[in-house]
């Protein structure tokens, strides 16, 4: 079983006399940097202006400077910049004003861990990743609650590096929910792994699969969308509180034994056999290697799907039936 560590577990002391420099004042940038604060750290912000990040981060009281100036008054620096553009903005940015001794820190290992940012002799690098949205990292700890954290240790880091390491995720609210140790290996694989496989790719590809099967053989889009799409948020609502078991206890006998015998036709061994080959390959480090070229390339094969994709007869169906549901806090793209 995993290792779990509790608020007794870390001390603040070990951030005491360091300066944190938050890079990035996004969703979890702006959480973070708050949380950090309101526990007694000196934090410092690096965004670039002329953003609404920029603006929300002096709002919120803080005298943001550029990424070049916030990594040169840190020890401490959290690079929470959107994962494609950590390699480039490191090069250029943050590199040269790093110093022997600072702790690089990431809330997700896949630059460090696919080789994008390469720190030099001298710089340990930590993993603090709170297991949810900013926003709820941040609202959590004004409850005096938390959200549950991964912590890593780069390799050859020291000790006092995951001291650190603990002790940021305590000042972030992560320890009174718990604190997991993983490996930057582990956090960064799995991670890819469940949102192509399951979370992401999986379940949009079944939701599509779903509707165009009941449309094609003639039943109305309207009732394919409530049947393949809408409802899936009543059985994740069930398996977040309860797992499989409490959402099959809670769903009709008739949904639960067709549960049981369709289930398997549809992720059959085939199926299993594919994500095994995508795991090799996340793991092999090929996946990255495709997403690093592509952003390099000016994402062209990305913007095109995503246009594609928006006009899928799921989504046409979608907007309207989302109108006649006024308690939908609704969003378009
Ligand atoms: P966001 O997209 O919310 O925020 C990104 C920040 O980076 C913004 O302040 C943005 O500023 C700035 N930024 C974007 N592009 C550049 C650039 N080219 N140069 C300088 N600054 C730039 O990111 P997230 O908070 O979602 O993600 C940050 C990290 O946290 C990632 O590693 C992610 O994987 C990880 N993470 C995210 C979680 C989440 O729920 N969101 C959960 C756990 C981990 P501007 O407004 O100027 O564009
Ligand atoms: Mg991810
Ligand atoms: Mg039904």
């Amino acid at each position: 079983a995993a290792t779990i560590y509790y608020e007794n577990d870390a001390d603040l002391s070990h951030l005491k006399g360091k300066t944190v420099a938050i890079l990035g004042y996004g969703s979890q940038g702006h959480a973070q940097a708050q949380n950090l604060r309101d526990s007694g750290c000196d934090v410092i912000i690096g965004q670039r202006p002329g953003s609404a990040n920029y603006d929300l981060a002096v709002s919120h009281g803080f005298k943001p400077m550029s990424i070049d100036e916030a990594t040169k008054a840190a020890d401490v620096i959290n690079v929470l910049l959107p994962d494609e553009v950590q390699g480039d903005v490191y090069r250029q940015q943050i590199e040269p004003n790093l110093k022997p001794g600072n702790v690089l820190m990431c809330s997700h290992g896949f630059n460090i861990h696919f080789g994008q940012i390469e720190p030099p002799k001298g710089i340990d690098t930590l993993l603090v990743a709170p297991k949810g949205p900013g926003h709820l990292v941040r609202s959590e700890y004004e409850k005096g609650g938390g959200v549950p954290c991964l912590i890593a240790l780069g390799e050859g880091a020291a000790e006092s590096t995951k001291q650190i390491g603990l002790a940021y995720a305590k000042a972030i609210g992560g320890t009174r929910g718990g604190v997991i140790e993983t490996t930057f290996a582990e956090e960064t694989e799995t991670d890819l792994f469940g949102e192509q496989v399951v979370l992401c790719g999986g379940v949009s590809e079944l939701v599509k699969a779903g509707f165009e099967t009941l449309v094609e053989a003639g039943y109305q889009p309207e009732m394919a969308y409530f049947e393949c799409m809408h409802e899936l948020k009543l059985i994740v609502d069930l398996l977040y509180e309860g797992g499989l078991s409490y959402m099959r206890y809670s769903i009709s006998n008739t949904a639960e034994y067709g549960d049981y015998v369709s289930g398997p036709r549809i992720i059959t061994d085939e199926t299993k056999a594919e994500m095994k080959k995508i795991l090799t390959e996340i793991q092999h480090g090929e996946f990255a290697r495709k997403w690093i070229s592509e952003n390099r390339a000016g994402a062209p094969f990305f913007k095109a799907t995503r246009r594609l994709e928006r006009e899928h007869g799921v989504e046409q169906i979608g907007r309207g039936l989302r109108r006649m549901m006024t308690w939908i806090d609704e969003k378009e793209v």
